[in-house]
């Protein structure tokens, strides 16, 4: 039998060779992988860690701080993944290194006042790509959405604070990974059809979770967000 942390770690390669391979097959640069730990208790993150992750990513800002203090020895980076409320962001300003999921100009203006580093604090900006109306993220799922979109971005990166680094998009959970293709390739264009309007330089796509890292990697995600196939089911 195996121990939990044996099975973690046995993920983690698997993961890692998927990815790799994926990334080879594509023509692409291998992604940097989040390993996501939501609701994971600490047996896991450590096993985690000891895999060798470099990258943790948290969706609850109270729970995440806690875990944050606990492994402060440990040389990884915490990035926030989570759908952010405007109240929260003094704690994902002082805790996280990395945001994944800026979707309003108000909490973006917010964390940028708490910011306590010396330098800037990267984030992306999460787009609703897929029209699901449950999901977070700036309305970006059809043209007539992008005038709006262009104006918010553009506000955001005049705070000095923080630097908006690229796009990041959670697609609606769909048993058959090719669904989420679309919804990855619109993501990418929207990041040079940016780049074009606004002049600006972003480079990273947070794309793709446990089920269809495979095709995001595909679509040119520098980032992948994956959780349960190596942490194994949130309780
Ligand atoms: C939970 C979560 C993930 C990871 O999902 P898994 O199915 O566990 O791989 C990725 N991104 C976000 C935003 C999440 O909330």
């Amino acid at each position: 039998m195996m121990t939990n942390t044996e099975i973690i770690k046995s993920n983690w390669i698997r993961v890692n060779e998927e990815i790799k391979k994926a990334a080879d097959l594509a023509g692409v640069k291998v992604p940097k992988l989040v390993v996501v730990t939501k609701k994971q208790p600490i047996e896991v993150i450590s096993a985690v860690i000891q895999s060798g992750a470099v990258i943790l990513g948290e969706n609850y800002p109270e729970e995440a701080e806690e875990k944050i203090k606990f492994f402060a020895d440990e040389h990884v980076e915490w990035h926030m993944i989570g759908n952010i409320q405007s109240r929260k962001a003094e704690i994902i300003a002082k805790n996280f290194s990395f945001v994944h999921s800026l979707d309003r100009y108000k909490v973006a203006h917010k964390i940028d006042q708490k910011v306590v580093s010396d330098g800037k604090l990267p984030v992306l900006l999460e787009l609703n790509v897929s029209g699901e109306m449950s999901k977070s993220g700036i309305p970006a799922w059809e043209e007539r959405h992008w005038a709006d979109l262009l104006r918010v971005i553009d506000e955001i990166k005049q705070l000095s604070r923080i630097e908006v680094r690229g796009l990041m998009c959670m697609p609606p959970f769909d048993p058959d990974p090719e669904n989420s293709r679309k919804h990855f390739v619109k993501l990418r264009k929207l990041m040079e059809f940016i780049n074009r309007q606004l002049g600006m330089n972003l480079d990273e796509l947070s794309m793709g979770t446990s089920f269809d890292y495979h095709i995001a990697i595909q679509e040119g995600a520098t980032f992948v967000r994956i959780g349960t196939a190596i942490t194994g089911e949130r309780k």
